[in-house]
């Protein structure tokens, strides 16, 4: 049977892949009426008299919702709410399995950014974070502006920004090997969508200068600044500093560092040869990357990463939002900042340590001490930032993640 016939085998007998467990038993009078009426209506009271009280008292805390449209499913594109349910309800397994964060996969019957927003936004009273999952560019941006806005959750969109984090860590770490700085070195982001904005937006709030990105119509630049919404046309103001026109061939010479977060197939051994020396090769279109990894270091890439598991560097997004959320959760977050995503990274690129190799750049994503790092690194920097719903130290930090 092959992995497909297996998968479809599994999804059966189980009738998906989640359900809701209870933490309290109700095998007699005296357990009903503690778990449910006449008790309840004690931490209710509570709770109204203050709100905060929910943390102590009901999971909201550690309530994560995994929205969807089902607009840009996994390499599937557009294929509906109802059929992004599979995609929606694994996420979840891996918020459990990882992090120990209960997430409720939410497909929604809209495509349209307002409704969309309202219906996350009327969730807050029952989840401390919301998870945007392939919801297609560019409304995934406005949604996710507009939450950020409007909500006092911990709003992330894992496609763009897990992506950005797992990326950065494998960058920061792949410029040590060949002993370049994130500063100096020029970097081609070719794909203009949700993943490539958020990486390209990440790695600049990290320090690079000189990052130019490609897509379908060519190299974005200020002259062609009108086709494209706000959101990147305000990075169009941080790339590209040369306003260099043309397309991938000329934004792809003399490059220190390749990002491919686009379509398979396009990045030529050719233009790899026309790179800059030790070029660093991140082909991440999935299932078939930018470039096949054989041929990108026959070419003469120094390193390469790409998003799949059967090549060395794979950059999983699992190293990233379990953590980033058990850090958010844990310190009542009201949001999740570019710095707490930047710390993320760095938290991830240090666990590779001294074994840091051309192929084993981050860690692998069962490595046991990813998550406790991640969400460490993440708490520490919303206490720092202001952004944490809780006045604690250190060593409690340390403390509640341990708990959790
Ligand atoms: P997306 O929002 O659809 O973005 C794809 C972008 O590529 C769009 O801007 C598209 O332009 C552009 N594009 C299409 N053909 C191109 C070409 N020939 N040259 C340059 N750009 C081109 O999708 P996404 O979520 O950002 O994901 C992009 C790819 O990266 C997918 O293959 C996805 O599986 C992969 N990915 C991998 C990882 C990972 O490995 N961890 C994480 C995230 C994404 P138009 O919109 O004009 O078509
Ligand atoms: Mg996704």
């Amino acid at each position: 049977m092959d992995i497909y016939q297996k998968a479809l085998k599994l999804h059966s007998e189980n009738r998906g892949k989640i359900e809701v467990k209870s933490k309290v038993r109700v095998r007699n009078r005296e357990e009903l009426s503690l778990a449910y009426s006449p008790g309840v209506a004690e931490p209710c009271r509570e709770i109204a008299k203050d709100r905060d009280k929910a943390y102590e008292y009901t999971a909201r805390g550690n309530q994560v919702a995994v929205v969807s449209s089902g607009t840009a499913v996994l390499g599937l594109g557009d294929i509906g709410p109802e059929a992004a349910l599979p995609v929606m309800e694994g996420k979840a397994v891996l918020f459990k399995e990882f992090a120990n964060v209960d997430a409720f996969p939410l497909c929604v019957g809209s495509r349209e950014v307002d409704e969309i927003v309202q219906f996350v936004k009327l969730l807050e009273p029952t989840f401390a974070g919301i998870n945007l999952e392939d919801i297609s560019a560019p409304k995934c941006f406005e949604i996710e502006k507009k939450l950020k806005e409007e909500t006092n959750m911990a709003v992330f969109h894992d496609d763009q920004h897990g992506t950005a984090v797992v990326v950065l860590a494998a960058v920061i770490n792949a410029l040590k090997l060949v002993d370049k700085k994130l500063e100096e070195i020029k970097i081609i982001v070719n794909g203009a969508g949700a993943a490539a904005t958020a990486v390209s937006k990440l790695l600049l709030d990290a320090g690079a200068k000189n990052l130019i990105i490609n897509d379908k119509i060519g190299i974005l630049n200020k002259n062609n600044l009108e086709q494209y919404d706000p959101l990147r046309q305000k990075l169009i103001e941080r790339t590209n500093p040369q306003n260099l026109s043309g397309g991938l061939e000329e934004a792809v010479a003399n490059a220190d560092l390749f990002i491919g977060l686009s379509v398979g197939n396009i990045l030529k051994a050719e233009m790899v040869k026309k790179m800059a020396a030790e070029p660093l090769v991140f082909a991440m279109a999935n299932p078939t990357p930018e470039i096949k990894p054989e041929l990108a270091l026959e070419a003469g890439a120094a390193v390469i990463a790409t998003g799949r598991s059967d090549y060395p560097n794979q950059i999983n997004n699992v190293l990233a939002f379990p953590g980033i959320f058990r850090g958010a959760l844990d310190l009542r977050a009201v949001e999740i900042s570019e710095e707490m995503k930047i710390a993320a990274a760095e938290a991830i690129a240090s666990l590779v340590g001294d074994k840091l190799d051309y192929e084993y750049i981050i860690p692998d994503p069962f490595d046991q001490r990813v998550v406790p790092a991640v969400a460490f690194a993440v708490a520490k920097s919303a206490v720092e930032n202001n952004l944490a719903g809780l006045e604690i130290s250190e060593q409690e930090i340390k403390e509640k993640i341990a708990k959790s």
